[in-house]
């Protein structure tokens, strides 16, 4: 393309805007990014590129909320009241938010509905725990009175990625402004739009100006200026293990305690006695569903060795009926999110035939030409894998599904386990004695039994074992995070 075409393309995309203290401001050096859109390659939005002199701004308007009379001292019924009516904007504006994330993020547009109505269910959900969050009583010795009291952390940062913007900050401030606090928000570059919006639905559902900040540009600089903030008094991060590290070695500076919930390689274990019927839709989903690009996708069947054949046989059946197609087509199955991201996973399927894998089905982008110009994968199913391989190890973020061979339960158990990952594993069969064995011995934040995630699950507490992270989001579980606990003991006598 032309350099004159190129701003000609370019001017008739939007321009998005960072919000800052109520207010729709451009970045201060007056510095952009081009959000591209993953179906067909083209400049989709343009946004600001927020440096530290905007992350300040944010962090400063975040703090005046914290302090103001009609945030940092409303009563938390009236908070809880607030949450709600952002609650219910989110639902009434349900289809626009759907369609902002399902063409910036790929995803068809049913999975993208379901994500803003997820977003509107945290709201909801929280803002019912608002007027709740309670302290406790300590006995102790005759003339001593000792309670405690949760306060908020302050200023609360959220780091999210790109593959979920409405569900993951639905999640985390949800729970951080029902516990009191104030946010300043970094989406990815590759997918901001959705949040941009739900940031100025909330100020049209009343919440006071600050409350919610929002900052676009790069992880490289609006993210590490905000990580290292010293005005931030609590980090959530989400993404991929190496960035979490680098945001955990920046809130180290500053003494700021994070959240992380970071990637995985969940197991999909089936014994020969499951229900085919059931699992097989459950595991097609669990791994195809935004194009593989879901860190808790289930992406390692390790299938007991009677049953190999029928699942896999079925499983590739269900993977070549998907309908691939732009997100805002609703299709079965967008592209993946960008260019690199089709790199990485191409290059996965090319690490998996060296080390051996039988690429039964996909493997390649589709033939179809009218497809040619987005990031679209071919659903794809990696057979007659080892546990130690790469494609096994480590997380592709593709819809590539691997499939691994057991022969009896306590070797099952080492398979599953022998990742550095342990954020969900998914455990099919008719007998409630291994179903719970497994549970039991599974290094997981989360394990399903016979189905596989419930709906967002919003009431679900969320996070990963080892290298997946630390810390829970959802439920109430995830209000721990956003408070701090005040002991205060009195000598009365
Ligand atoms: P990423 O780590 O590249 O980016 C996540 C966020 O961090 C983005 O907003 C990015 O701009 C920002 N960032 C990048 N570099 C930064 C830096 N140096 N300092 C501060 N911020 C920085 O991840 P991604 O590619 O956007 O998302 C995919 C990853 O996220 C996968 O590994 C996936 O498993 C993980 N994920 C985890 C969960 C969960 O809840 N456990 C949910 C969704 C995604």
């Amino acid at each position: 393309m032309s350099t004159v075409e190129q701003k000609s393309t370019e001017r008739r995309i939007a321009r998005r805007h960072l919000i800052i203290g109520g207010a729709r401001v451009q970045a201060a050096d007056g510095r952009t990014l081009i959000d591209y859109d993953p179906a067909t390659g083209e400049p989709l939005a343009e946004i600001p590129r927020a440096s530290a002199a905007d992350v300040d701004r944010a962090v400063a308007a975040a703090r005046n909320a914290l302090e103001s009379k009609e945030w940092g001292h409303l009563a938390p019924a009236d908070r809880a009241r607030l949450l709600y009516r952002f609650s219910e904007m989110i639902r009434q504006n349900q289809e626009e938010l759907a369609r902002l994330e399902s063409q910036d993020v790929g995803k068809p547009l049913r999975e993208a509905r379901a994500d803003a109505a997820v977003c509107a269910r945290y709201f909801a959900y929280y803002a019912g725990v608002a007027d709740k969050i309670s302290g406790q009583t300590i006995p102790m010795p005759e003339g001593f009175l000792a309670y405690t009291v949760r306060e908020p952390m302050g200023v609360s940062a959220h780091i999210v990625p790109w593959n979920y913007p409405l569900q993951i900050t639905g999640r985390g401030v949800g729970a951080a402004l029902a516990c009191g606090n104030t946010v300043v928000v970094k989406p990815s570059s590759e997918a901001p739009l959705s949040v941009i919006r739900l940031a100025e639905l909330a100020l049209e559902a009343g919440l006071p100006p600050g409350v919610i900040n929002v900052i676009t540009g790069t992880g490289g600089e609006a993210g590490e200026a905000l990580a290292s903030h010293p005005g931030v008094n609590q980090i959530t991060f989400t993404g991929s293990v190496s960035t979490g590290s680098r945001v955990m070695e920046l809130a180290a500076r500053n003494c700021v305690p994070v959240t992380m919930e970071l990637g995985g390689k969940s197991p999909q274990i089936v014994f020969d006695d499951a229900d085919l019927t059931e699992a097989v839709p459950a595991i097609a989903r669990g791994i195809f569903q935004n194009c593989g690009q879901t860190c808790s996708a289930g992406s390692r069947v390790i299938v007991q060795r009677r049953l190999h054949d029928p699942l896999v046989e079925a499983l590739v059946e269900r993977a070549r009926t998907l309908r691939l197609g732009p997100g805002l087509s609703d299709p079965d199955m967008g592209p993946l999110v960008s260019d690199r991201q089709f790199e990485r996973v191409t290059g996965y399927i090319e690490i998996g035939r060296n080390e051996g894998a039988r690429v039964v089905t996909g493997g390649k982008r589709p033939d179809d030409p009218s497809l040619a110009r987005g990031y679209f994968f071919e659903p794809t199913i990696l057979d007659g894998v080892s546990n130690s391989w790469r494609v096994a190890q480590e997380e592709i973020f593709g819809p590539v599904l691997v499939v691994i061979t057991f022969d009896d339960l306590e070797e099952v158990i080492q398979l599953a386990n022998e990742t550095e990952y342990g954020l969900v594993a998914g455990v099919w069969t008719r007998d409630i004695k291994k179903a719970h064995h497994v549970a039991a011995k599974v290094k997981a934040g989360q394990v399903f039994i016979n189905t596989y995630g419930a709906g967002g699950g919003i009431e679900l507490p969320f996070g990963g074992y080892k290298k997946s992270g630390f810390g829970r989001e959802k439920g109430m579980e995830g209000l721990q995070a956003y408070s701090q606990v005040k002991t205060v003991c009195i000598k009365y006598q």
